[in-house]
């Protein structure tokens, strides 16, 4: 069958090798909407470069906690360079993009909690101002960043990669959230648990590029996003051609 309405709704074409093929090749699958984040300045610059780019790409434009994007950055294939919270904050707010993200945060290693959250909070309200969805990192902080949600009413919230424990996954159950379903769905226990129990009009799938690959020892790339596609249609029992409808209903509900 041909696939017409997929959506990789996270990833960072910023750190992607072999750009422009991975683009084609989405298209030729049928990828109608990629939405690449950014984290600090330059990946939210070329975040909007690509998007005025590609006809298929979306920025989203979001700030990550810096600490760790610093200690990552390397590994990453990124350069650092330190740069000013609330200048990027009042040049995001004069942009044209579709959501928030990538924001969070991160309890992996060292790290300054109070600075994280102060962060958070600031961008939940950028978003709140903004009228965009927010996409959210959480790892090993999901019982805080849900509580941090629920402080500050947060509404367009979209939980990326989220590794949350059965109990915090009941809990964004009952709220109007959405879930990103990473292609690594494909070989994680967990994350197959999660698509059980979330309902498919509250859920997205990504590929979080060059990331979570579906395929061992290859890097990601937006048009792989059909692997999770697949998973969830057999995990719930429908066909793809649903699930792809369903995830395009959930995309013109939160960010059109
Ligand atoms: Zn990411």
């Amino acid at each position: 069958m041909e696939h017409k309405l997929i959506i990789d709704a996270h990833c960072h074409l910023d750190i992607m090798k072999g750009l422009d093929a991975a683009i084609k090749n989405s298209k030729d699958n049928g990828v109608v909407k990629i939405l690449t984040n950014g984290l600090e300045p330059q990946s939210n610059r070329k975040a909007l470069e690509y998007a005025e780019r590609f006809s298929n790409v979306e920025a989203c434009l979001g700030i990550y906690p810096p600490d760790q994007l610093k200690e990552e950055c390397d590994e990453m294939g990124r350069e650092w360079k330190d740069f000013d919270i609330d200048k990027e904050i009042a040049w995001i707010k004069k942009q044209t993009f579709l959501a928030i993200g990538e924001i969070g945060m991160d309890f992996v290693g060292e790290f300054d909690q109070d600075a994280q959250e102060k962060l958070f909070r600031k961008m939940i309200q950028l978003g709140k101002e903004m009228g965009k969805p927010i996409i959210i990192h959480s790892r090993k902080a999901e019982k805080r960043v849900i509580e941090i949600l629920e402080e500050e009413k947060a509404q367009k919230v979209v939980l990326h990669c989220f590794h949350g424990k059965k109990k915090l996954v009941e809990k964004i159950k009952g709220k109007n959230w959405f879930v990103t379903i990473p292609t690594n769905v494909v070989r994680s226990d967990q994350i197959q648990e999660l698509v059980k129990i979330i309902d498919i009009n509250h859920m997205f799938c990504e590929t979080d590029s060059p990331f979570l690959s579906p395929f061992k020892g290859k890097s990601n790339e937006p048009s792989f996003v059909i692997e999770a596609y697949k998973k969830i249609a057999e995990i719930k029992g429908m066909t793809i051609e649903e699930v792809e409808n369903n995830i395009y209903l959930n995309y013109q509900t939160l960010f059109e």
